[in-house]
């Protein structure tokens, strides 16, 4: 069993400031040491529940956060930014089953740190009408290949988000938002064992879902201003459908994904 993590860092317990996920901020080497610690105890878990190989995907900012030294030597760890496909790089149909952990709660939602790929440009995603966050959007992604979504830690709100598209997926709550720059985290030992076992679980699993991408997907991206639409307008394909909103309809989910990473990438440039 291949098994691939996405890992995020504002979802880590014991983060909650913006400071702590800068490269240049106060606390950001502790909080990336949290952050490594949570993805050890999903690769712990992993391979207690009969994997085989381990893909860590570092997935935060310019993704050189996790600390190769204090990573179980068990996993490899693909870093560094820009990827292509992002906080889903490398994931295909030759993996069996997606984690995701330091995740956080969708763009307009009351999580902690919540936001949607970029909290300076994207005010809120939606697909076929429903409001999606990362999880949502890479979960669909590695559906499109067939990979069972198994795992994710964060706070309470992103659990809502989970439960919402499948009951069955593991979900290691680690802390409670308490407003957009506070929580109340699990200590972290404690989280990093929910994680352990979230993810050994996930791994014997049979009713996990492959969150399968509408047959038709149809996303509106909305930015912070009209500035930023009409740059991310230049997306081939796009269509301009408010001041700041702009749509993307294309079969294949994996083009509307590509389509919003240009958009987010361009309207960043603003
Ligand atoms: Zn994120």
């Amino acid at each position: 069993m291949r098994v691939y993590i996405s890992a995020d860092i504002e979802g880590t317990a014991g983060v909650s400031g913006r400071s702590q996920t800068a490269v240049t901020g106060e606390g950001y080497q502790a909080a990336c040491r949290l952050m490594t610690e949570e993805v050890n105890a999903a690769v712990d878990g992993a391979f207690r529940g009969g994997a085989h190989e381990v893909v860590v995907n570092d997935s935060h900012g310019q993704m050189l956060n996790i600390i190769l030294e204090l990573l179980d030597p068990r996993a490899d760890l693909l870093h560094g930014a820009p990827k292509p496909w992002s906080m889903v790089e490398g994931l295909d149909g030759s993996f069996d089953l997606l984690v995701c952990t330091g995740y956080h709660a969708r763009a307009g939602s009351a999580g902690t740190l919540a936001h949607t790929y970029s909290s300076a440009v994207v005010h809120e995603v939606t697909l076929c009408g429903a409001p999606v966050g990362e999880f949502a959007l890479n979960a669909y992604y590695a559906g499109s290949y067939g990979v069972r979504a198994g795992a994710v830690a964060g706070d309470d709100e992103l659990e809502r988000e989970v439960r919402a598209l499948s009951g069955a997926i593991r979900f290691a709550r680690v802390k409670e938002a308490r407003g957009r720059f506070g929580a109340l985290s699990k200590g972290a030992e404690r989280s990093r064992a929910m994680i352990r076992d979230a993810v050994a679980d996930a791994c014997s699993a049979q009713d996990l879902p492959v969150l399968a991408p509408p047959e038709m997907p149809d996303l509106v991206a909305t930015f912070m201003h009209p500035g930023q639409a009409q740059v991310a307008a230049l997306c081939p394909g796009s269509e301009r459908v408010s001041p700041v909103s702009l749509r993307f309809r294309h079969p294949e989910f994996r083009e509307v994904f590509r389509a919003l990473r240009a958009m987010i990438t361009l309207a960043s440039t603003v």
